[in-house]
């Protein structure tokens, strides 16, 4: 193994983990309430294991067959694996098979798939909702923009909150980008407006968690209530495009 990556990888991994923790303590938050997701996407092998070498435990991957062929050569290893990116229900299989959790679930239909492979390959898959908060048309998710229409969500929530192999832990949104971080904020406000609804109007329902804030915010995220930091570039460097 390359011991300059895994060096190198470490001290920026180790100074993300250091401002989450002040940020935490900053916002008055428990120490350890916010996990970090060390976003491997387009990251080859050796950058995969340098970052489990230098301490990462929970992975994030985009593309579920780039995800599969990682996750398979690195069997042997104790990680969690995530899904953050959209999933074709045609992928829906190696999601379910393969994954702790799925952050960006984002249709009834997907989840009803989603539900079905599980049940066959008798597993249980975390999920978070995606929500567009923004209104931004290339965004993936549940329509989360316009808070009057909330209510509107609640039937298809409510179905997915009753398939059995799916457990339903919180909400997730990927916001507009903005170079000052400060921008970023009423949208991650606006996902914790969300989860408060959805705590008062479907209570039985586990709405824990808040995944959101990436390498251009994640602070700000954290001070918004975010549970899961989804972190790639600050840690790894530059993606390959
Ligand atoms: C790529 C990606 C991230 C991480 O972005 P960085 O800029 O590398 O920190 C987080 N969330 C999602 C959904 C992503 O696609």
């Amino acid at each position: 193994m390359d011991e300059t990556l895994i060096f190198a990888i470490r001290e920026c991994y180790q100074r993300v983990l250091s401002q989450i923790d002040e940020a935490t303590a900053r916002s008055g938050r428990d120490a350890g309430s916010v996990r970090l997701v060390v976003v491997t996407k387009s990251q080859p092998l050796e950058v995969v294991q340098a970052a489990i070498a230098a301490g990462a435990s929970i992975l994030g991957e985009n593309y579920a067959e780039e995800a599969v062929a990682k996750i398979n050569a690195l069997a042997e290893t104790a990680v969690e694996w995530h899904m953050i990116g959209h999933v074709q229900s045609r992928k829906a299989d190696l999601v379910a098979g393969h994954f702790s959790m799925l952050h960006s679930l984002d249709s009834l239909k997907l989840a009803e798939r989603l539900n079905r492979y599980c049940e066959e390959l008798g597993r249980s898959l975390q999920v978070l909702l995606e929500i567009n908060v923004s209104g931004e048309e290339s965004k993936y998710g549940f329509p989360g923009w316009d808070e009057q229409h909330w209510p509107n969500l609640e039937p298809e929530i409510g179905h997915i909150t009753a398939l059995p192999r799916l457990r339903l832990r919180g909400l997730m949104t990927m916001p507009p980008f903005f170079d000052d971080p400060e921008q970023t904020r009423p949208y991650f406000q606006r996902l914790h407006r969300l989860q408060v609804f959805l705590r008062e109007h479907i209570p039985y329902a586990d709405w824990t968690d808040l995944s959101m804030g990436t390498s251009a915010d994640f602070i700000t995220a954290i001070e918004e209530g975010a549970t899961y930091v989804r972190v790639g570039q600050a840690i790894l460097g530059r993606r390959s495009a």
